[in-house]
């Protein structure tokens, strides 16, 4: 147990395999690690403020920071909740995106729910950007499928095989990017002020 939340960063990260808990990204399209933070899912300041809840880890989200800009303290009245207007909850069990949020073709989402049509117009979920990177990922998605559909067949030629097989391989990092590590025991460099 920590005092200070920022001490769950790196456990967080993990937690959350490196995605937004709102839009879904990886740090990897969002500059790494740095462009994403720890966001209080119950806002601590403002009308609906918990502050009790600062360091409270089941209340730490891992975040990028457009989203946990947009979120700001916002957090929907007793009124709204019982209308079922909420935050899509990926820590509640059975609340998946998808359950709240169709992905049509070209990267937009069609909320399903409340809870999703809140979530989308809340952090604004429906920005041109994540609909580019929405699609992409389909389209990796059907490209995957494809090529390995094409790999079941038993008679493809050996050189048609190994080029499939790379570029299924290039293709799943895309699905699966890497994930840059600081080394152990880094400690800022001499002189610098250690990161939150
Ligand atoms: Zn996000």
């Amino acid at each position: 147990m920590y005092s200070d939340y920022t001490q769950y960063r790196s456990l967080l990260r993990t937690d959350f395999q490196y995605r937004c808990a709102y839009c879904l990204r990886h740090e990897f399209f969002l500059g790494g690690e740095a462009g994403c933070c720890i966001d209080h899912h119950r806002p601590i300041r403002g009308a609906y403020a918990h502050p009790e809840l600062i360091a409270n880890y089941s209340n730490l989200y891992w975040c990028c920071r457009e989203c946990n800009e947009y979120k700001g303290d916002t957090w929907p009245s007793v009124e709204k909740i019982e209308r079922g207007f909420r935050f899509i909850d990926p820590c509640r069990p059975k609340d998946d995106h998808d359950l709240h949020l169709r992905i049509l073709p070209d990267g937009t989402l069609e909320p399903l729910t409340s809870a999703g049509r809140y979530t989308s117009d809340t952090l604004r979920l429906w920005r041109k950007q994540l609909a580019h990177y929405r699609a992409e990922m389909a389209r990796c998605q059907r490209e995957v499928q494809e090529i390995q559909a094409l790999l079941s067949q038993k008679r493809l030629p050996p050189e048609e095989r190994r080029l499939l097989e790379t570029l299924l391989l290039e293709l799943l990092k895309w699905l699966e990017p890497p994930v840059f590590h600081r080394p152990r025991g880094f400690q800022g460099f001499k002189g610098e002020k250690p990161e939150e």
